[in-house]
Order: C-alpha cells, then structure tokens, then sequence
C-alpha cells in the first residue's frame, strides 16, 4: 500500500522542513496537526483547516527496488 505524505511546507511554512508520512491520511493529519500546534503556535485548528491539510496529502512515490 502506498504511504501518503505531506511536508510542512506544503502548508505555508517556507522555512520549515517537517515531513508527516503514514499509510492512511488520518495519521498524516494527526501528526500535521499536532506539529503546527506545538511547533507553529497555531492555537487551534478548524474544519476548514483539517480540509486544507487534507487536500494537501499526497502519495509517496514507490520505492524503487
Ligand atoms: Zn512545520
């Protein structure tokens, strides 16, 4: 199963160079989410920002064997 991924640049942070993998996009929310929060100051986090996060998850590419 391909893992998802989703780096934190992706959401804004040009200078940030967090990675969140997982192989369902719930882990890869979760883990964004908790990292933003902590590391980011974010206080809180809308639906509309879970959305957001959401569309931004993409597919690892295979590794090549
Ligand atoms: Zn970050």
């Amino acid at each position: 199963m391909a893992k998802k991924f989703l780096t934190c640049k992706d959401l804004g942070n040009t200078d940030c160079k967090r990675k969140f993998t997982g192989y369902n996009e719930g882990e890869v929310l979760m883990k964004a989410i908790q990292h933003v929060m902590w590391d980011h100051k974010v206080e809180k986090v809308t639906p509309e920002m879970k959305d957001n996060i959401r569309s931004l998850i993409k597919d690892e590419p295979a590794a090549v064997s």
